[in-house]
């Protein structure tokens, strides 16, 4: 692979074998087993609820689908079940390239293992992905797209590689305000994001745990913040490790648009919400992007071309470098 390329390989890619998680869930507290299975091509990634009736338990892990965005994101289906905290193992397939997945949980949550995505991504290296027989498609940002919540915002814009730029401004003298932006290229992810742990405030336990959320919090598997201080002793694993969680946070909801996105997303104090309303919006505006295979996408960079705003293939027509 040439250095800097955004996709690694033309086709799409599963698992080689299915992997197996067991770990607490961040909000209902429970013991999860998961299981990560290799999928057909073409079928993206779906959750199936085993611990439900048969044919109740399966979830599209596609934009449209999303259910609750509160504390976290949560995916349901038309039977009214869901699973809850899917971004952190969403990230973690789409910063390793595995487009299709079979994910079998027996509870309502994707176990939370240490708070980032590295544990996931670690076993997904061991166990290695396979190339399958079908072109890889991508969603090419045409024209800008744009959603707001006061002074929050997030932009889609055109570009040719997929870029994460998240700005955040906690009121905190620890976490306060950082700025991040990362090319997802090469060991991007891996190097820069995957580690970041999720983060909470000593001084917002007590009102969440009295609303039934983060019964399995702990310093395991969160970074708690008490004033100027990090509670945890082992400390930060980067030291704007914040900032770099929200980028997690954002490349998990951006991947229930369910192929990779080519161009730079750019927030400013972005949620899970504000995310899935700019899904939304993207999916709504059907001329500011192309779909387009990454063997074509490939070809036109080759040929040193700027994001077309026709269509892909009529552009490709006109370059003779398509049938
Ligand atoms: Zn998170």
């Amino acid at each position: 692979m040439t250095h800097g390329q955004p996709f690694e390989s033309v086709n799409q890619k599963t698992l080689r074998h299915p992997i197996a998680y067991v770990g607490i869930g961040l909000h209902c507290g429970r013991k999860v087993s998961m299981v990560v299975h290799p999928a057909e091509p073409n079928t993206g990634i779906y959750f199936l609820r085993k611990d439900l009736s048969a044919g109740e338990g399966l979830i599209a892990a596609r934009w449209y689908n999303v259910v609750d965005t509160e504390m976290s994101t949560a995916l349901g289906n038309e039977y009214g079940h869901s699973i809850d905290t899917v971004e952190h193992l969403m990230a973690a397939l789409r910063g390793c390239g595995v487009d299709n997945a079979l994910v079998e949980v027996d509870g309502p949550e994707v176990p939370i293992m240490d708070g980032s995505s590295e544990p996931f991504v670690a076993m997904i290296e061991r166990i290695g992905t396979q190339t399958q027989d079908a072109p890889r498609n991508a969603i090419w940002i045409q024209r800008p797209v744009e959603v707001r919540d006061g002074d929050k915002y997030a932009i889609l814009m055109p570009g040719n590689t997929p870029r994460i730029t998240v700005e955040i401004d906690f009121d905190n003298a620890v976490v306060g305000s950082q700025t991040l932006s990362v090319e997802l290229v090469d060991e991007a992810f891996r190097r820069q994001v995957a580690r970041a742990r999720t983060f909470g405030f000593m001084n917002q336990i007590e009102a969440l745990k009295k609303r039934g959320l983060i019964k399995g919090g702990s310093l395991r598997n969160a970074i708690l913040v008490d004033g100027d201080r990090i509670v945890n002793e082992s400390g930060l694993r980067y030291r704007d490790e914040f900032v770099r969680h929200k980028v997690l946070d954002c490349l998990g909801d951006l991947s229930l648009a369910a192929v990779p996105i080519l161009g730079h997303y750019y927030a400013y104090k972005p949620g899970h919400e504000l995310n899935s309303q700019l899904l939304q919006k993207l999916f709504e505006s059907r001329d500011a992007w192309s779909y387009i295979t990454v063997n074509e996408f490939n070809a036109l960079m080759g040929q040193g071309m700027k994001p077309p705003r026709q269509s892909v293939s009529e552009v490709l027509r006109k370059q003779a470098v398509c049938c």
